[in-house]
């Protein structure tokens, strides 16, 4: 079997992984609540001759798919977790609740997961029909959003003996995730005060709403005193209720701090915890600080960013039906983000290629083009956050992004999860899953590239080993537990 055989298995192949894709859209399951999501990439790979490996790092929804054995040792990471509160019609181009108060895949993240299968799947039939020595490994990674669920994957070494890890992303463009992303924390503040009759006896309350306003206040005047790429942001998760005329003697809110290095975020968690304890002293009420979660800033990979780069260039793009471009100019003048904005996250500094991309997608809702790959520049920071940080300091791994969206789509809109259900999101789901696949069989065939890409990763970590920033005590948590 050669790339070209491989790619032809997974054409034949598109209509169960699609069927895959739109059973993950259906569930929209939330983090580490995905019981029917992980079961059904369970059941499938289980029932294609992988072997199931559950509950990966302890955790419920998490699991590892195994074929093949020997060197080298390929993950390919699956997600498949959905965003709370975002149902949506799919292929609709208006705004449609599908179902009142549920859920919706927001970050296609049912695309993700199918994706990733095929990838493992194509992997799966290299390796039997040329009898090659090798093993692929699916890692079945529930709540990326809000949850890390990677992290605590890796704080107990479930990524241990990995040689090289792949993964993708759906977007509206083709391009490399060659970019760091930002570490975080979140982090729970619960306040107890004391309840009273807000107009009989005010002076026997301590109310915790207020030492929650108080701390949200004193962390607003901490924004002007830290590094320029952090982020902090909050929600207020338990209001104390909904009685004015009753001093709240309870009250939460939920903290995520960004920066682009871990021990970054670790200082101001140390300063933001100092506000939550003077709050707590000028109201006279106490402050419980609970870790959530955690995850490292994305080490990028220039050497397997390279062997993705090779394949996705080569690989035939998508080429959209009538219908589908239809659909795509009907959705596109909803979608709020600027041409400029989406490419430049790409291209980033490179002006003259802004301008030739620009020009080539002009009057296009849809990318039918690959962006360029920067193998010499310098790591750009993209003001985000993903868990796949915490695999890429432990494995060498590499990203890619396919076209599954229209152009200018904003990331957890209903645009997206119209979108996700889609011919275009399929199509865009397939492409990656061909890309990684063959990207793949260049590490097998290249075993020396496992070296080049280790060493990258040593080089980057400059003799610092990964060490988890989620306390050993923490268990991840589902957004509905919080
Ligand atoms: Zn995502």
């Amino acid at each position: 079997m050669n790339k070209s055989e491989l790619a032809s298995f997974l054409d034949r192949s598109q209509d169960v992984l699609i069927g895959l894709s739109d059973k993950l859209w259906d569930y929209a399951e939330t983090a580490f609540e995905e019981w029917k999501s992980a079961t059904a990439i369970k059941k499938f790979l289980a029932g294609q001759g992988f072997f199931i490996e559950d509950k990966s790092g302890g955790i419920d929804t998490a699991f590892c798919a195994v074929y093949g054995s020997g060197k080298p040792v390929i993950g390919i990471l699956a997600e498949y977790d959905a965003l709370s509160g975002m149902s949506q019609q799919p292929g609709s181009v208006v705004p449609e609740v599908l179902t009142p108060g549920g859920n919706g895949h927001g970050c296609g993240h049912n695309l993700l997961g199918a994706g990733a299968v095929g990838a493992a799947l194509g992997v799966k039939e290299y390796l039997g029909a040329n009898k090659k020595p090798g093993t692929v490994k699916l890692f079945g990674c529930p709540g990326e959003e809000g949850g890390s669920g990677k992290a605590f994957m890796a704080r107990e070494g479930v990524f241990d003996g990995i040689d090289v890890a792949f993964s993708w992303h759906p977007m509206a463009v083709n391009a490399l995730l060659d970019m760091s992303l930002l570490a975080n924390y979140q982090v729970l503040y619960k306040f107890r005060g004391k309840a009273a009759h807000a107009a009989a006896a005010p002076h026997l309350g301590r109310s915790a709403l207020d030492a929650v306003e108080l701390m949200n206040v004193g962390v607003n005047f901490l924004r002007e005193h830290v590094i320029q790429e952090a982020r902090i942001h909050y929600a207020i998760t338990n209001t104390g209720g909904f009685s004015p005329n009753v001093v709240q003697p309870v009250a939460e809110v939920l903290y995520l701090i960004r920066s682009p290095k871990t021990p970054q975020v670790e200082e101001i968690y140390r300063r933001i915890n100092k506000i939550a304890q003077g709050a707590a002293l000028m109201t006279e009420t106490e402050v419980e600080i609970e870790f959530i979660k955690a995850c490292a800033n994305v080490v990028p990979n220039k050497t397997l960013s390279k062997v993705l780069y090779d394949n996705l260039s080569k690989e035939q793009l998508p080429v959209y039906t009538a219908e589908e471009i239809a659909f795509a100019d009907a959705i596109a003048p909803t979608c709020t983000k600027s041409r400029e904005a989406e490419l430049s996250q790409w291209i980033g500094p490179v002006e003259e290629d802004l301008r030739v991309y620009t020009k080539r997608l002009e009057g296009k809702n849809l990318c039918d083009l690959v962006m360029p790959f920067y193998e010499t520049t310098a790591d750009r920071v993209l003001p985000g956050s993903s868990d796949v940080g915490d695999v890429s300091w432990n494995v060498p791994t590499g990203q890619i992004v396919t076209a599954c969206y229209v152009l200018g789509t904003p990331e957890h809109s209903w645009q997206l999860v119209s979108q996700g259900r889609t011919a275009i999101g399929h199509k865009g789901m397939l492409l990656a899953a061909k890309v990684i696949a063959g990207a793949c069989v260049d590490v097998l065939e290249n075993p020396e590239l496992v070296q080049k890409a280790q060493t990258e990763l040593d080089r980057r970590l400059g003799g610092h080993p990964y060490q988890s920033a989620i306390p050993k005590t923490v268990k991840p948590k589902a957004i509905s537990k919080l």
